[in-house]
């Protein structure tokens, strides 16, 4: 049977890019479908413009610290205006750059949606059908709200943040996850009054119960409003905001709530089940470890498939699937140890497990030193950054590391490389500190504070 395509991907995000242009540069005849713009959630709604959020909402606090080092630092709001439109150009610019890397090795990309007629065949929204030997779905995932709270149609998502023409005065963010944590800081760091509603006892949910603390501590410190074992129960239009009535009994008017209350797999209406394709729960693909699907000749990578949602373990899905398809190399994905980073501020950095995890599993020490770092020491200010290891006692490997501090996010990568190697404590133990930096502390730790 003769076929179109090679390879048709339907979604132009992270993983679906690097597949596509991969598979393409094997020689295979591919094409690529995105129905919104090119780059996905992570370069168009997610991390890209979220990070240069990061990096904006960062100056408020770096200002203040400027001033008591001795610098004069006229004071100066943030001007959303001046910023919104470079963040914009920024994105343009980016998704030139991916749709360049499809073209340059062949990708024939269709501006539109598309979706699954049968094993072998796509319908596009024009109503062309195209067949293909191998379909790769990398459709990403979508916000998820409530839908049962009155009023829930007032409230944004991470989606509209993106799009937001004006900085509002104040804000709700509803969640306790990464992205709403990560919001709730870079609304306080631009000067936005902030709220922040959790449902459960502590933000952070399934990481390190000492690191979530201490995250909890210092972004309420900086001036996040954040009410923990809260939910919201309803939300009317008044006065040209949103009237939010709270479970613990608040009732407060906000210019915007968003809600960060997780993501499902885009698959809603992907004929994915029709063509015999099992999916799993909240709707994501069922995968093998080569991401093929319970149809042969359907494969899916990234987000919906909801195996960690990240966007550098899909380009990995995707890279392993092109050695596996086109490369007759059969190429699993590992998905432990993945260090990775939340970029509250302070960052919080992650690889490997929770104490709580490492110590359902073996005997383990932990090591962790919370103190002020010099430069907070020098200008009193009392916020203390938190380094923490949890090391087999048995094999003495490192099972985890957890970073509290600004800069987690570019720590905690290289502390990956060597727990991926198998490091040891004594290893660590064994390398000369940097001094004088904070960071030395991972290699200075001596007596652990727990055995268990
Ligand atoms: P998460 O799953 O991390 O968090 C969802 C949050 O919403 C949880 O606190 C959850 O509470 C809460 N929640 C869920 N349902 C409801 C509800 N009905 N009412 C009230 N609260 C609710 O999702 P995110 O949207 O924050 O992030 C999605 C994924 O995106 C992450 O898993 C991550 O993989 C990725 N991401 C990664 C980033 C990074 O690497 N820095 C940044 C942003 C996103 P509970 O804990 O009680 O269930």
């Amino acid at each position: 049977m003769t076929f179109d395509f090679d390879l048709f991907v339907i979604g132009g995000g992270s993983g679906g890019v690097r597949a596509a242009r991969v598979a393409a540069e094997t020689g295979a005849r591919v094409a690529l479908a995105e129905e919104y713009r090119m780059g996905g959630t992570c370069v168009i709604r997610g991390c890209v413009p979220k990070k240069l959020m990061v990096f904006a909402s960062g100056y408020s606090a770096r200002m203040q610290e400027a001033a008591e080092y001795g610098w004069d630092v006229t004071a100066g709001g943030f001007d959303w205006s001046k910023f919104w439109p470079n963040l914009r150009a920024e994105l343009d610019r980016l998704e030139g750059i991916y749709r360049g890397n499809l073209a340059r090795p062949g990708v024939q990309i269709f501006d539109q949606r598309a979706v699954i007629a049968d094993p072998h065949t796509v319908t596009l929204a024009d109503g062309r059908s195209v067949t293909a030997k191998h379909i790769l779905v990398a459709t990403g995932g979508t916000p998820f709200k409530p839908a049962r709270t009155p009023g829930i149609e007032l409230a944004g998502t991470s989606n509209d943040v993106f799009l937001m023409e004006d900085l509002p005065r104040s804000i709700l963010i509803v969640g306790g996850g990464y992205i709403a944590c990560e919001f709730a800081c870079i609304f306080n760091g631009l000067g936005v009054e902030t709220t922040q509603y959790y449902r459960g006892a502590q933000i952070l949910r399934g990481f390190d119960d000492e690191s979530r603390g201490h995250v909890a501590e210092l972004i309420q410190v900086r001036g996040v409003n954040l009410h923990l074992g809260c939910d919201v129960m309803e939300m009317q239009r008044r006065d040209g905001g949103i009237l939010v009535s709270a479970s613990n009994g608040d009732e407060r008017i906000f210019d915007k709530v968003i809600y960060a209350t997780g993501r499902v797999p885009n698959t809603a209406g992907l004929g994915l089940q029709e063509a015999g394709v099992r999916l799993g729960r909240g709707g994501a693909v069922e995968v093998d470890a080569y991401s093929q699907s319970s149809v042969p000749s359907i494969y899916a990578v990234g987000d919906v498939t909801d195996r960690v949602n990240l966007t550098p373990v899909a380009i990995r899905e995707g890279q392993a699937f092109v050695e596996t398809v086109f490369n007759a190399n059969p190429t699993k994905v590992d998905h432990t140890n993945i260090a990775s980073a939340i970029f509250t501020q302070p960052e919080y950095g992650a690889v490997g497990l929770t104490e709580e995890a490492a110590r359902d599993l073996e005997e383990i020490e932990v090591y962790s030193a919370a103190f002020r770092p010099m430069q907070n020491s020098f200008i009193d200010k009392n916020e203390r950054v938190l380094f923490k290891l949890i090391v087999s006692a048995a094999s003495r490997k490192i099972l985890g590391c957890h970073i509290v501090a600004d800069g987690a996010g570019e720590l905690i990568q290289m502390v990956g490389v060597a727990i991926r190697m198998g490091a040891t404590k004594e290893d660590f133990d064994a390398t000369v500190a940097v001094h004088p930096t904070m960071s030395e502390e991972i290699v200075l730790m001596k007596t652990p504070v727990r055995t268990a």
